[in-house]
């Protein structure tokens, strides 16, 4: 074990967005290559936004990628008690002071500043307030007057600066008593020992907020690495304009998880000109320093093209077994019927999604064929018969469905009908599979096996 502590800590408010996704995975992979170890913190101190269906589909999520975590979850909904001791200590420290501004009167200053062309911030009223008033209050952080800017190094954007005329004094209790956000997260870094933040950059101008906490609480402040959002092709932030968000979606639109990994990290990190990483090259090659500093555009198409190469490539077992609920989805009955390992191989090469892989498997299991109107029009016709009778002839006395005693087979088919190749393998195709677009005709006989094939075409055959 090193001493890398990562974390990923998502707020549970919806489903595991993409954005969330890939900083979790580049959470992972380097706590993965550099033997350190990743935390997963569950955000859920907003009570009225957090449900635990949330964090049960951001679990299930993570857990499809294959990213686990080795410490956690850690709920903050557990940990109040550690915050409000917390902001007593910076109270009594006189680090933090209690707010009476009612919303009314901030609604107001707020408009003056406005209009006055200044940049809106608390004006400080309650600061040095002794008093405590029997009424609601919120508590605040004093923006120290010490220095006048804040900087950190950005492991991704370099150096980064902020000027304290720029801040005010943050609320890190609400009325109602929760922490917030940028109080939570510092003491949760801190105590949770977190050495490096890697989150979207759309934390950054938190970060030097957070810097000032860890420094009035006594705590180091660890290293950060803020990634660049991601987009969609008009460049605007990706929202589900640009189509599905959820990870699970992808899930249910027929995605390999190995395929949405392996886009995700490239969205925003690259290892020379190569494309195809599966999870251990990712761990083994895997860096920040490789991380870009602008946003990545999302691009469907080649996520699409990564699942159709994951599917070509992938164990036909484990996608047979990962068909199966979409196959069940369709009504397919693949319980009886061809081999389903089978039937896979002769798809993988043509499917790009577990869908497509559904829908092109559907005709191994429906002996009552379903033809399409055109084809039948076209290749189901009595002048057909003769071929058809030859077919079944040649093909009962096949032995065994071999690719090469079917190729015979035809041949013989062939050179008694003088027909050409495809004007014996297209109606052949209907017949069988209802379509014109299929695996080969000798791959479709060979997983439908002698019996069945036989079956359909003497059914055609009745039919012309
Ligand atoms: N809960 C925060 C979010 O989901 C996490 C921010 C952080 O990583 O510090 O945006």
């Amino acid at each position: 074990m090193s001493d890398l502590r990562v974390r990923f800590a998502p707020s549970p408010t919806g489903y595991l967005h993409i954005g969330g996704a890939r900083t979790a995975l580049f959470n992972y992979l380097l706590a993965k290559k550099q033997a350190g170890t990743f935390v997963l913190r569950i955000e859920d101190t907003d009570v009225a936004r957090s449900t635990q269906e949330s964090v049960d589909a951001i679990l299930h999520a993570m857990e499809w990628l294959g990213l686990s975590c080795d410490e956690g979850p850690y709920y903050q909904s557990e940990r109040f008690d550690l915050y409000r001791q917390k902001v007593e200590q910076l109270l009594q420290q006189g680090k933090a002071y209690r707010c009476y501004c009612s919303q009314a009167e901030l609604d107001a200053k707020r408009e003056a500043a406005m209009q006055a062309g200044r940049k809106p911030k608390y004006d400080g009223t309650c600061r040095n307030r002794t008093d405590q008033p029997d009424a609601p209050y919120v508590i605040r952080f004093k923006l120290p007057e010490d220095k006048t800017e804040t900087t950190f190094v950005d492991k991704i954007k370099g150096s980064i600066s902020i000027r304290h005329e720029e801040l005010d004094d943050l609320i890190i209790a609400r009325s109602d008593g929760t922490p917030t956000y940028n109080l939570v997260v510092v003491i949760d870094d801190a105590e949770m020992g977190i050495s490096l933040v890697i989150r979207g950059d759309d934390h950054i101008n938190n970060t030097p907020r957070q810097i000032l906490l860890y420094e009035a609480l006594g705590y180091p402040a660890p290293e950060f690495a803020h990634v660049p959002m991601i987009l969609g092709t008009d460049k605007k932030r990706l929202s589900k304009r640009h189509g599905a968000t959820s990870v699970m979606a992808y899930q249910q639109m027929g995605y390999l998880p190995e395929a949405l990994v392996n886009y995700l990290v490239r969205l925003g990190w690259s290892f020379g000109d190569e494309e195809i990483f599966s999870m251990d090259d990712l761990i083994e090659k895997f860096s920040l320093d490789n991380v870009g500093k602008s946003a990545g555009v999302f691009n469907p198409e080649k996520l699409l093209w990564l699942n159709s190469h994951y599917i070509k490539t992938g164990d036909p077992l484990r996608l047979a077994e990962l068909l199966k609920p979409f196959l069940q989805e369709k009504g397919v009955e693949w319980q009886q019927g061809p081999d389903l390992v089978a039937v896979v191989k002769s798809l993988q090469e043509r499917a790009a999604t577990l869908v497509e892989m559904a829908e092109g498997a559907a005709f191994y299991f429906i002996d009552d064929v379903i033809y399409e109107e055109k084809a039948q029009r076209k290749f189901l016709k009595p002048e057909q018969k003769p071929l058809f009778e030859r077919l079944i002839a040649e093909l009962e006395q096949c032995p065994e469905f071999t690719e090469e005693l079917l190729e015979q087979s035809f041949a013989r088919v062939m050179e008694s009908t003088g027909l050409k190749f495809g004007k014996v393998a297209q109606p052949l195709r209907v017949a069988l599979t209802g379509g014109t677009a299929s695996p080969s005709i000798y791959e479709v006989l060979q997983v439908l096996g002698k019996d069945r094939a036989l079956q359909r075409i003497r059914k055609v055959l009745l039919t012309l």
